[in-house]
């Protein structure tokens, strides 16, 4: 087993809020990167049940749900300046937590920016503003200008998180392999650029995950490697996705946004019932759902060059998942059920038999075609890494880890996103935990093979249009 080093010493208390399939798995890494005791730590999640992890190694917790009422009380009370707070729950609204974090000078780090419970089901908001896009806008409506405010990581796990670093080191390898040059970006505006310069259309965030446990999806119930309620929010929310200027055709039910980075489009249906042509290494061609994610967005927003409004130059940029097989069984009766949860809820991950997953991003239109760069991790690779992780988790803790060393050890940036921080750094504390790190070459497009069986209506002329990639 890997024991690490200790990247920084702790004197502060962490508050964990949330104890799931994410919680759980980070706790052994934050003790053995980090120099502190688990008493410092605090872990606050609504019921009893799902500690192990805690005892095992320790650590405190108390049982209570945080709701918009009793937040200040029960975690603002908690947090004293150079404290730090881990928010891993699911239905407490990040940016009140950010806000409190601010206020009371404490470091903060989440994976996903979640709003209060009920928000993305709430059928009389209008789509606009059930997206990711409505809610990264609200998290950076809170920053202030200048430095020396407390530093807040948001949306630091796989993806968003890990894949923006992907994305740098990707582009960098091509760099290299098209024989364009060896310097890396200093500034966004750089990165920008190489993006232009190399001539990437099109950036998917392609997973594929494999794993299964010992019993298989029953009827009626909803099965993942992640949180069950997390995906079935996100999977819920229209779809969305950076959208791109070498773009032609828009979506007939793809509607813009009328302020802010103006980085993004949604759709006007769900992400779990909106599929789209991908390719990973392993797997091949695959139809995976354009879940709306964060990175969808930011990345986008970040390799924006030019004017927001009228930009010279950014690529199309989403998720395309293809989650374990139980998962995709599950959704297919989540949509027969008009989007109502099934009364039964099962999250894998102790008891998972086999599988991978393989998590990368996708970067296409180049002079090599496409090139996947990513993670390839088996659960049993994982199990051997860290105790209490799948593969999934460990993707997604390893980053949480990095994000929060990384904020000890900056204290005062303020609000900041995954592109923001420094990749090299960031993949050097993640590398021992993601399995193979590769990245492959592919002549896939998503007109392969296409339109022997139906005449379909596809633009031959630039395989790199969403239009090409939807499944319809
Ligand atoms: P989970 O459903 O397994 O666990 C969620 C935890 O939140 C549970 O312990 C639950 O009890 C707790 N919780 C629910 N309501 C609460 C409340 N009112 N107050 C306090 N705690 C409450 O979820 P997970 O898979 O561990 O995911 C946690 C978060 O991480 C989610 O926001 C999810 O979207 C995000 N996530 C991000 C990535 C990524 O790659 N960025 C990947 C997986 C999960």
């Amino acid at each position: 087993m890997n024991e690490g080093r200790k990247e920084h010493r702790f004197e502060g208390r962490l508050v964990i809020l949330g104890f799931g399939s994410i919680g759980q798995g980070v706790v052994p890494l934050l003790l053995r990167h980090i120099e502190m005791r688990p008493e410092q730590m605090l872990i606050i999640k609504p019921h009893a049940g799902g500690m192990d992890a805690a005892d095992e190694y320790g650590v405190p917790h108390l049982h209570a749900a945080v709701d918009e009422a009793n937040h200040r009380q029960l975690v603002g009370s908690r947090l004293r300046p150079g404290d730090c707070l881990l928010n891993l729950s699911v239905d407490v609204s990040s940016t009140a937590l950010i806000g409190l974090c601010q206020e009371r000078g404490a470091l903060y780090l989440d994976t996903c920016i979640e709003p209060w419970a009920g928000a993305y089901t709430d059928e009389s908001a209008p789509p606009a503003q059930r997206t990711n896009y409505a809610l990264r806008e609200s998290a950076l409506a809170l920053r202030r200008p200048g430095r020396g405010r407390p530093t807040a990581v948001i949306t630091h796990g796989a993806n968003p998180g890990l894949v923006s670093h992907f994305v740098k080191r990707a582009l960098l390898n091509l760099a290299h392999d098209t024989g364009a040059g060896d310097a890396a970006p200093r500034t966004r505006d750089d990165w920008g650029r190489l993006a232009q310069r190399l001539g990437v259309r099109t950036i998917h965030i392609a997973e594929r995950d494999t794993q299964f446990g010992e019993q298989r999806k029953q009827p009626g119930e909803f099965v993942n490697t992640w949180s069950v309620d997390g995906f079935v929010a996100e999977g819920r929310q229209p779809a969305e996705l950076g959208w791109g200027t070498h773009e032609r055709h828009f979506p007939a039910d793809g509607a813009r946004q009328e302020s802010g980075s103006l980085a993004a489009i949604y759709l006007t249906r769900p992400g779990a019932g909106t599929r789209v042509r991908t390719w990973t290494p392993l797997a091949g061609p695959i139809h995976g759902f354009l879940i709306t994610h964060g990175e969808s967005i930011s990345i986008a927003d970040y390799l924006t060059v030019g004017d927001r409004a009228n930009p010279a130059y950014r690529p199309t940029v989403h998720y395309a998942y293809h989650p374990c097989d139980d998962a995709v069984l599950s959704l297919h009766e989540l949509a027969g059920a008009n989007w109502r949860m099934q009364s039964g809820q099962r999250l894998i991950k102790h008891d998972i038999v086999s599988g991978m997953d393989e998590l990368g991003v996708l970067l296409m239109g180049h002079a090599r075609g496409a090139y996947w760069y990513g993670s390839q991790l088996t659960s049993a690779q994982a199990r051997t890494l860290c105790p209490f992780n799948s593969a999934t988790s460990l993707q997604v803790t390893a980053p949480a880890m990095a994000g929060v060393v990384w904020a000890m050890k900056n204290p005062d940036r303020g609000i900041v996103e995954p592109e923001e921080l420094p990749h090299d750094e960031i993949m050097r504390l993640c590398r021992p935990y993601l399995g193979e790190l590769v990245g492959v070459y592919s002549d896939w497009t998503p007109l392969a093979d296409r339109g022997w069986l139906f005449d379909e209506d596809l633009d031959r002329d630039d395989p790199w249009q969403f239009k090409n990639f939807r499944v319809s």
